[in-house]
């Protein structure tokens, strides 16, 4: 029994669909044909060059990424950039890539915030920036969250440090006020702090906070930056846990690397 990669495809956009994805992105098919029986999968955050290395190695010829590996248009393929390079490796070594973003963020069940909130012991009550798709889809940016009882905020600093495996929480000044509401957005979520305060959240987790927009917490809440990286790194568990319970004729493996290119000097 053989799966063709397109029941993969077809199965992830079934739970993630495209059309869910920001206009900025590129999830999807980006390398490869999708009639190719799916060997192995390889899930990870960030395509890189180790990674579509370790597929070759566990046998896999299907590698899923959260980041896309091919984000903006390329003019030419010589193996000056590392989008290049990927692109040029992935083809000779056989490899089909595949990427599934913004569309994953974007969906309540199963996706990358509800994980975050699963990690921090949440209650989820819905998404923060809902899109409307004409359809009765429960979809968009962020989520909010809420714990049956309040915490100071040591008890959740810790918590969150603990769960989320970060070296260090970046975060506004702490206001002395017991938390219980909590906003949260894998990734870069800035532009959803208007969203937070408006949902009543204490607290909005996120990643890739500026220096500037810290100033913006203004005492309404307190914005914690976790990482980019450590904010969505179980993704690739939600991504492994879906592919592994519908698909019986090939293995799916999370990455053993950490993608991470931010160090931290401590
Ligand atoms: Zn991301």
């Amino acid at each position: 029994m053989t799966t063709p990669a397109s029941e993969l495809i077809q199965y992830l956009e079934s739970v993630a669909p495209l059309h869910l994805q920001e206009k900025y992105d590129n999830s999807g098919l980006l390398v490869g044909s999708s009639s190719a029986d799916v060997k192995g999968v390889l899930i990870c955050l960030d395509c890189t060059e180790d990674v579509l290395d370790e597929a070759v190695q566990k046998g896999c010829n299907v590698v899923i990424s959260h980041h896309p590996a091919i984000f903006y248009g390329l003019k030419q393929i010589t193996g000056t950039s590392l989008t290049e390079r990927l692109v040029i490796k992935a083809i000779k070594e056989d490899l089909i890539l595949y990427a599934i973003h913004t569309n994953l963020d974007n969906i309540l069940q199963n996706g990358v915030n509800e994980r975050i909130a699963k990690q921090l012991d949440l209650n989820v009550e819905g998404i923060l920036r809902p899109i409307s798709t004409g359809t009765n889809e429960i979809c968009g940016a962020g989520i909010i969250g809420a714990y049956s009882s309040p915490k100071t905020e040591s008890e959740f600093l810790g918590l969150l440090k603990a769960r989320m495996k970060t070296g260090v929480i970046r975060h506004s000044k702490l206001l002395g006020r017991p938390l219980q509401r909590v906003a949260v957005c894998g990734g870069s979520g800035s532009f959803l702090l208007e969203d937070a305060i408006r949902e009543g959240a204490q607290v909005f987790v996120t990643a890739d906070y500026k220096y500037h927009g810290f100033f913006d917490a203004d005492d309404k809440l307190i914005i914690c930056d976790i990482g980019h990286y450590e904010s969505e790194q179980y993704t690739i568990n939600v991504l492994h846990e879906l592919i592994s319970s519908k698909f019986a004729t090939f293995a799916a493996h999370c990455t053993q690397l950490n993608t991470n290119p931010v160090h931290y000097f401590t």
